[in-house]
């Protein structure tokens, strides 16, 4: 689904937050991804639909070059749902509006056929009684699970996650974190940055290791828990497991 050819990205012209990474993510894999601060996660991910332009170096989705000079990019991201830490919801706008603007707008969906399918989507969540309530009235885990919904009304190919649960209160952690192994459950095919180990271990397909701008280890959760050879890796399980 997606392929990545030694990529590079060099930040002002000195910082090397990529460093030669090549990958490839298959249909329906959960890709986790964990490393120590700064070691580049945020920038391989974001690399993934071109928020970041790599330095050099290709990436392929769904086997066209995105990172030639005439790709339609934003055809291309159609297809990536992203979820960031913060969530990002229009503050004005419902919930319901806020799930359904992008499908009419850039899916050119008819308002009934949008909110149709966005209810669906809130029931599947537990949260069709917030359609009419705007972001500031919800929880931070309800906004989160929002957040992941409203990627979903695109219908995309890959939901990308840069750490969806670090801004929350622990008690709304394990709601979103429910929400995503559901996801994965349904083949979903995602790449996912975090700390939570725990869903880690049991939702992965694979894990990488990122350290200075490199994946410097990756295998299943068993392999990468149970016998991680790297001693950066060794260091970094220590530390927080
Ligand atoms: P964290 O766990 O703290 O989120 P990370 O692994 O996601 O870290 P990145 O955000 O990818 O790390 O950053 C990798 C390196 O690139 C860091 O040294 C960071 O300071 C630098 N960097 C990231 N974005 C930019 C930017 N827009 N301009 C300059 N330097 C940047
Ligand atoms: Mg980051």
């Amino acid at each position: 689904l997606i392929k990545v050819e030694e990529i590079h990205k060099v930040f002002d012209d000195s910082l090397h937050a990529l460093n030669g990474v090549s990958e490839e993510i298959q249909k329906g894999e959960v890709v986790v991804i964990v490393g120590p601060s700064g070691s580049g996660k945020s920038t391989f991910l974001r690399s993934l639909n071109l928020l970041e332009v790599p330095t050099s170096g290709h990436i392929y989705f769904e086997g066209v070059d995105i990172t030639g000079k005439q790709t339609d990019i934003d055809r291309h991201r159609q297809k990536m749902g992203m979820v960031f830490q913060h969530f990002n919801l229009f503050p004005h706008k419902t919930i319901l509006e806020n799930i359904t603007l992008a499908p009419i707008k850039l899916l050119k969906k008819s308002r009934e056929e949008a909110e149709k399918e966005g209810m669906q989507l809130l029931r599947k969540v537990g949260l069709e009684e917030k359609a009419g309530s705007y972001p500031s009235q919800l929880s931070g885990g309800q906004k989160q699970r929002i957040a992941i919904v409203r990627s979903l009304a695109m219908n995309p190919d890959v939901m990308l996650f840069d750490e969806p649960t670090s801004a929350l209160d622990p008690e709304m952690v394990g709601e979103v974190l429910e929400l995503m192994k559901q996801l994965a459950h349904d083949g979903m095919t995602m790449v996912v940055v975090t700390h939570e180990m725990g869903f880690a271990k049991e939702v992965a397909t694979r894990v990488l290791f990122m350290d200075q701008g490199q994946v410097k280890e990756q295998g299943t959760p068993d392999e990468f828990f149970g016998n991680p050879r790297d001693p950066r890796l060794k260091e970094f399980l220590s530390k927080i497991l």
